[in-house]
């Protein structure tokens, strides 16, 4: 049986020595880390997402504050507010969630983002600082699956890895901190050839393509790591959706070790989004 890494666990684990982080910090005389999140419209599955942030940074102890934006907020009143914040030195933290309405330019809002606020690391000096191994702020899903990863197996040096999906959020962040940690990656897409028989020489399988149980029992050998990103939901029992993610969960059962869906990846996410805060607020404050 596989062992079942617990990411609720882990990411608690996180939480902790965040909120101890953060009291170390404003009892050594320095500002409490800051967190804005800008929501534009009222899309509600972003609500829920704000929300869930908000609430987690209570939890720690860094201090949020929320903008929401109606849906007609022009590009140029974002991008301004955007500029007042990265000037501001209570925030150390600016997180735009998205999908914005189609009127907006999210790689440009992206952008606009001081990369040394920029706690989702999606700006390109943060994305090109973690792909030359010089620091930078990593993003915080790739970022979770390293660290679920290293619950298992703390050193990953000489492992050979395959990445399954290669989008700018995920997969490729994902190949290149298993590549910083001494991986042989294998990048694969939906162009790859054989990936069945790719998967099988794999010591790590991280999947992240969005097709529901797409890795089957018999691509994963004996003893293997499967890190599982999907989320997809499906019709259950009762008419209600349950979740299920991109590996077959119960065929993997002789892999060393498992995350869940949920429950394995998906918790680790805000508490790596917690802990880039608290990153960036000592940066700031050095
Ligand atoms: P994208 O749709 O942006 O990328 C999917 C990737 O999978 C693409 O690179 C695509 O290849 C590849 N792919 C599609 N079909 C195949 C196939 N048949 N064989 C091999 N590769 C294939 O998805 P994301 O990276 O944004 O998300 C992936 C999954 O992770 C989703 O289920 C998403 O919900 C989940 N997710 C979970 C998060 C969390 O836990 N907090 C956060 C973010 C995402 P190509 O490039 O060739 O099209």
């Amino acid at each position: 049986m596989a062992e079942r890494i617990d990411g609720r666990a882990v990411a608690r684990s996180l939480d902790e020595t965040t909120k101890s982080e953060v009291e170390a910090m404003v009892a050594g005389g320095m500002t409490r880390p800051g967190l804005t999140v800008i929501l534009v419209g009222d899309d509600p599955a972003s609500d829920v997402y704000v929300s869930h942030k908000v609430t987690a940074c209570a939890r720690v102890g860094i201090r949020s504050t929320e903008h929401r934006l109606p849906a007609e907020t022009s590009e140029d009143e974002l991008l301004g507010l955007i500029a007042r914040l990265n000037a501001s030195e209570h925030v150390h933290g600016i997180l735009c969630q998205v999908p914005l309405p189609g009127h907006i330019d999210a790689r440009k809002v992206l952008e606009a983002i001081d990369p040394a606020k920029d706690v989702d690391g999606f700006h390109p000096v943060n994305v090109g600082r973690l792909s030359t191994g010089t620091g930078g702020i990593w993003p915080c899903t790739p970022f979770g699956c390293i660290k679920l990863l290293q619950t298992v197996q703390p050193d990953l040096t000489g492992m050979d890895a395959l990445v399954i999906g290669r989008s700018n959020i995920v997969g490729k962040p994902v190949a290149m901190m298993l590549t910083a940690q001494g991986c042989t990656v294998t990048l694969a897409h939906s162009k790859t050839r054989d990936l069945p028989g790719k998967a099988r020489q794999a010591d790590i399988i991280v999947a992240a393509t969005g097709i529901p149980e797409m890795v089957k029992g018999d691509w994963v050998k004996p003893g293997a790591i499967v890190i599982d990103v999907g989320i997809n939901r499906q019709p259950g029992e009762n008419g209600k959706d349950r979740l299920v993610g991109d590996v077959a969960f119960a065929e993997v059962q002789h892999a060393r070790a498992v995350t869940p869906v949920p429950g394995g990846v998906g918790p680790m996410t805000i508490a790596v989004l917690l802990a880039n805060t608290v990153q960036a607020a000592r940066a700031w404050q050095k």
